[in-house]
């Protein structure tokens, strides 16, 4: 039993669902893939696919449209794989189960893949019509967009002839995304030496952490779970003699992290003192960050004596000094764009063992230089504490251009529809309109997309009526001769 049968645009939702019932997360978009590539054979249309799994699918221009400007139409085929620890499927796998709740499509217990299985299902809906005028379409579908814009950085777009290029990849009716900050992922190790020791041994974590994305939140001034660790550190450091055994925290490099936490002996006479010490460090840090974090703290748990491997002290002020004292949050604010972020780092991975001491950042900035500039003042403070960086997954940001014909075109149909002016902004998360941009000269981008919610998490939802009056912008910004 089809879930959207009955709903309109019912082409849009029909493709949508088909999507939704082929499993598509990050490095499993190849069933997807092939899908579109199926598509383009049944109906006779030209396609390229590569063999990462990058689609292009051309439709070519209907009568009387032969020569106006050919489009692309983009989106990434891949989508976060997220669910709710009860839940059973298995997303490399099994497709998910979609159900709809009032004006709201979502999946029961995971991600939905609203993001971005709406925009492969507005390119195939636009493709498979014989009713809807348009100029050549070129539909790019990429993969691997949310690991690190992998399909995007890699895919060869010679085929392609249009200059401007529609992403569908926004989550905002009525905002167009008109440029968008360049990053790159930082791996910093320092190496270390451990001896052994005997004492108590106690633990510390962080509770009430509210993290979140470090391109959308990172100006919300949230406390990074895995800078305090280093700051509990600081803090105690010269009140009480403590070895670190080991800290670890975070998830990934582009998420602010929640949770981190430590290990580590103190003498049995200390155990008092480290309590105490804790009791004033949460006073201090829910008085510093009650408004963004405000039931944030760590939790001291205070185990057995055991003789453990633990960091030199020389070693332990490295940690001290990497958690610390690498740069952290946001940098430096637009000074073109008021409210923008322009500059900003987030240590979202951290990781002290024998193994060394590993941070993991995503840098981000709307301005080359000054992200340049923040990964080498990174690369300063590691290789003074005689670590080593590396580099990886570096894409380049999407300049907001002074005129633009196509955001032009875009506002004009969606006043005319609306009788509101939609709303352009620059973010400071990563879209994959730069790379792509940097392939066809002088190309011409802006991304928008229908209403969705709480998207890379298991409640995210996608408003249908929302994907249908973007359906009727989209035919109406086609039609535009
Ligand atoms: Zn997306």
């Amino acid at each position: 039993m089809r879930v959207l049968n009955g709903y309109e645009p019912a082409s849009v939702l029909g493709f949508f669902e088909d999507i939704c019932n082929i499993p598509h997360i990050s490095y499993h978009e190849k069933e997807l893939s092939d899908y579109c590539v199926a598509f383009a054979k049944e109906r006779g249309l030209y396609y390229e696919q590569d063999e990462l799994g990058n689609v292009i699918i051309i439709g070519e221009a209907t009568p009387g449209y032969e020569d106006v400007e050919p489009i692309i139409i983009q989106g990434h085929l891949d989508m976060v794989g997220d669910k709710v620890p009860e839940c059973t499927i298995d997303m490399e796998k099994e497709s998910i189960r979609i159900m709809v709740d009032g004006d709201y499509i979502t999946a029961d217990g995971t991600t939905l893949g609203g993001d971005d299985g709406i925009a492969v299902a507005y390119g195939l809906a636009l493709l498979d019509a014989n009713d809807i005028p348009h100029p050549r379409l070129e539909c790019v579908f990429t993969i691997c967009e949310e690991t690190g814009l992998e399909g995007a950085s890699a895919i060869d777009l010679s085929c392609c002839k249009a200059k401007r290029l529609l992403n569908i990849d926004s989550e905002d009716e009525g905002v167009f995304t008109a440029g968008c900050a360049g990053g790159m992922r930082a791996d910093c190790k320092i190496p270390v030496t451990m001896t052994s020791k005997s004492g108590v041994v106690c633990e510390i974590k962080t509770t009430g952490f509210l993290g979140g994305h470090s391109g959308i939140e990172i100006d919300r001034g949230r406390a990074n779970a895995n800078v305090m660790m280093g700051r509990f550190f600081l803090c105690i450091k010269d009140k009480l003699a403590c070895d670190v055994v080991s800290m670890a925290g975070g998830v990934k490099d582009n998420v602010i992290p929640k949770n981190a936490n430590a290990t580590f002996i103190v003498e049995e006479a200390n155990v008092d003192a480290l309590k105490k010490a804790v009791e004033e460090f949460n006073a201090m840090i829910k008085a510093e960050y009650g408004v963004t974090d405000s039931n944030i703290a760590i939790v001291l748990a205070v185990k057995d004596v055991a003789e453990c491997a633990v960091l030199t002290d020389a070693s332990k002020e490295k940690a001290i000094t990497a958690l610390n004292l690498m740069p952290n949050g946001v940098q430096a604010m637009s000074q073109d764009l008021p409210g923008l972020v322009e500059t900003s780092l987030n240590m979202g991975v951290m990781k002290i063992d024998a193994e060394g001491i590993q941070t993991c950042f995503s840098i981000r900035s709307s301005v080359a230089t000054a992200k340049e500039y923040l990964a080498a003042k990174l690369e300063q403070i590691t290789k003074s504490l005689g670590g080593e960086i590396s580099y990886h997954g570096e894409y380049p940001g999407w300049e907001y251009a002074r005129e633009s014909k196509l955001r032009d075109l875009c506002i004009k149909v969606y006043e005319k529809q609306t009788g509101v002016t939609p709303k352009v902004e620059v973010i400071h998360a990563g879209l994959e309109c730069g790379l792509l941009a940097d392939k066809i000269e002088g190309l011409d981008c802006i991304s928008l997309g229908p209403n969705m919610r709480d998207v890379h998490t298991p409640d995210e939802v996608i408003s249908i009526s929302s994907i249908a009056r973007v359906w009727e912008f989209l035919k109406a910004v086609l039609a535009e001769k």
